[in-house]
Parts: C-alpha cells; sequence; structure tokens
C-alpha cells in the first residue's frame, strides 16, 4: 500500500489536538506539510496559504481543511481542481448548495471528497445503532450543552455568518442521531436565542420528527457553566437507552454498554485512507440539511449580548 502523503490546511485547535495525533497513529497516511496563516508544526513544512503548498511546496496527494467552514468550500475546490483527495472537517460547508459542485468535482476528476461527522467514529455509535435496530424507538431527547468559552475559546469564526454558532457543537448530536436511526429525519419547528451582538444562535431548541411521527426533540446550549451534556435519550419498546459523554458512552436499562474513552480522529482517518485508495467519495448531507432548516423554520429571539 502506498502512504498518503497529506497537508493540513488551517492549524488551529482542532488540527493541533485531533488530527496530530491521529494521523501519527494510522497507517497508510503521513503529515508532509501544513498550511495555515500564522500557525506551524516545527518540523513540518509550512506554507501561508494553500496556494502556497500547491505551487511551491512538497508533493501531497490529499488534504485535510481544518479552517472555519466560511472559507472551507473555495479550498476544496481548489484542492479538487489540482487533483488531491480532500478531508473537509465538520460541517461540511457554510451551506448546502456549495457542496453539489465539489461532490461533481471529486467525482469528475476521480477523488475522493470525505465529509467528515468525527462524532459518529465515538466508541458507543455504532453499538447503538445495532442495539435500536431491533427495537422500535418511540421518543428521543437531545440535551447537548456546552460552555463555549472553554471549548471555543477566542473563535470569532463560530458567531460569524455561516459558522452557525451553538449548531457548530449541535450538530455533532444530530450527525449521531441520523446514523443511529433507521428512517430520514427532519425538523417540524425551531427557537434560535441570537445575542443582540452575534450574527449566530449561543442557544437552540429543536422539534424533529421522521415518516412514523416520531417525537425528537433538541436543546443546544453555549452558555453550560459546570458539568457538560452531551447527550441522547431514547424511549424504546424494550426500556430506556443513553447515548452519552458524546457518544463514548450507551447505557440500557440498569445496565451499562459501553464506556470507552476512545479517541474519535483515528478510526476516521483510517477510512480516509481506503476512500482514497478507490477515488470514493463519502458526503452526507443529512445533518447540514437539518441545521439549514433549524434555520429556515426557526423562530428567531433576540437575547442578551454575549461576550468571550
Ligand atoms: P480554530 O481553532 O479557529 O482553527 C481554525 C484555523 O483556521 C485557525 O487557527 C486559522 O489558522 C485558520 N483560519 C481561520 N480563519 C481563516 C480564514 N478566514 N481563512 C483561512 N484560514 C483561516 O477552529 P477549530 O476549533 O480548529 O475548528 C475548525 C473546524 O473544525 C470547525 O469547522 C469546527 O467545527 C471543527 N471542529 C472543531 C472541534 C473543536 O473541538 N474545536 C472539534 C471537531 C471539529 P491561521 O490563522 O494560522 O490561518
Amino acid at each position: 500500500m502506498t502512504t498518503l502523503r497529506l497537508a493540513i490546511v488551517g492549524f488551529g485547535k482542532i488540527a493541533r489536538d485531533q488530527h496530530v495525533p491521529a494521523i501519527a497513529a494510522t497507517d497508510g497516511v503521513e503529515l508532509v506539510a501544513v498550511a495555515s496563516r500564522h500557525a506551524s508544526l516545527p518540523g513540518v513544512p509550512h506554507f501561508t496559504s494553500l496556494q502556497d503548498l500547491l505551487s511551491e511546496g512538497p508533493p501531497v496527494d490529499a488534504v485535510a481543511l481544518c479552517t472555519p467552514p466560511q472559507v472551507r468550500g473555495g479550498q476544496a475546490a481548489m484542492a479538487l481542481a489540482d487533483g488531491k483527495h480532500v478531508l473537509l472537517e465538520k460541517p461540511p460547508g457554510a451551506s448546502i448548495g456549495e457542496l453539489d459542485p465539489l461532490i461533481e468535482l471529486a467525482t469528475r476528476s476521480g477523488r475522493t471528497l470525505f465529509a467528515t461527522w468525527h462524532s459518529r467514529f465515538a466508541p458507543a455509535v455504532e453499538p447503538a445503532r445495532q442495539l435500536l435496530a431491533s427495537r422500535r424507538v418511540t421518543a428521543v431527547r437531545i440535551t447537548w450543552k456546552e460552555d463555549v468559552r472553554v471549548w471555543h475559546p477566542g473563535q470569532s469564526w463560530i458567531w460569524e455568518p455561516g459558522g452557525m454558532g451553538v449548531f457548530d457543537p449541535g450538530i455533532n448530536a444530530l450527525s449521531i442521531l441520523t446514523r443511529i436511526l433507521p428512517q430520514p429525519l427532519f425538523v417540524t419547528a425551531a427557537e434560535l436565542s441570537f445575542p443582540v451582538n452575534r450574527d449566530a444562535p449561543v442557544a437552540a431548541t429543536l422539534s424533529l420528527t421522521d415518516v412514523t411521527g416520531l417525537p425528537i426533540t433538541a436543546e443546544f446550549d453555549f452558555r453550560q457553566t459546570g458539568p457538560q451534556s452531551w447527550d441522547i435519550e431514547l424511549d424504546t419498546d424494550a426500556g430506556a437507552v443513553l447515548l452519552s459523554a458524546g457518544g463514548a458512552r450507551l447505557g440500557a436499562g440498569e445496565g451499562v454498554l459501553v464506556d470507552l474513552a476512545k479517541a474519535e480522529y483515528p478510526g476516521l482517518y483510517q477510512r480516509f485512507v481506503e476512500l482514497t485508495a478507490t477515488g470514493t467519495s463519502d458526503v452526507d448531507l443529512a445533518p447540514l440539511r437539518l441545521v439549514a432548516d433549524a434555520f429556515m423554520l426557526g423562530r428567531h429571539r433576540i437575547v442578551e449580548p454575549f461576550e468571550d
């Protein structure tokens, strides 16, 4: 097997915390360059833009785009046009429409476009999907509440148009739910709380359902201090199921079926290496569509200013 020569573009929190160690832990891929305006990694060739990397850098087969969603579409188009495989951090774009030309470009050039959903690689997600396959789910409650000041310090892009505010973490819950439930889901109502000084919501409440009328509620909040909540509770015909800790823990009834602090990104890179071997794309837009519909259907509430 040839080794995939990969460059990280946008060397911020997630690139540093997760991508670098995951690449080092995954067979078949090596980090050969970083393109980031300000940040670099000692010992790895550095370029201040993707354009400079592509024109002056070492040969690369693939790029992992870890920049904010507002700039990722243009970078993905540039990389695909240059014959590179592309890994997109979540959410895959700032809009749904911008993904269509990228999918087409990837298909035409026989390159991989991988829209990643890292939470789907959490250790309890696949066991949850298998458990639920033999049960009838009767209600779902999502509680996804975290402290933005702890998890997204100084990330001004998250509050700008296309940054999605509280949906930046909330979409992780939706990526899990759309994976573990068998039917497509859709939004029926939403309330989005916009701080008066921000262009993205700090909190949101969603009602969703499926073709069977399954009642699903989701509470997202960026103002959570103290204990953080990344929980999905499901009522089923065979008792309660709780997927908690962002998908690391699965409980059913009184029992704990999975409780594992296992990193998500090595599995994600393993999948990317497999996809690039055949130039196959994997772009599931279901979670992004739910967020877009929440913005489209949602009632807007203006709330007190929010300062980082
Ligand atoms: P971040 O810390 O702000 O890093 C993004 C980096 O991209 C910045 O450090 C910056 O590096 C570069 N960048 C910012 N604005 C740019 C622009 N306008 N043009 C070009 N480059 C720009 O953000 P992050 O937390 O790593 O998040 C990046 C993506 O990963 C987001 O979509 C997020 O949802 C996703 N993600 C984040 C987490 C997390 O826990 N933080 C977890 C999973 C996924 P330079 O200034 O050096 O260019």
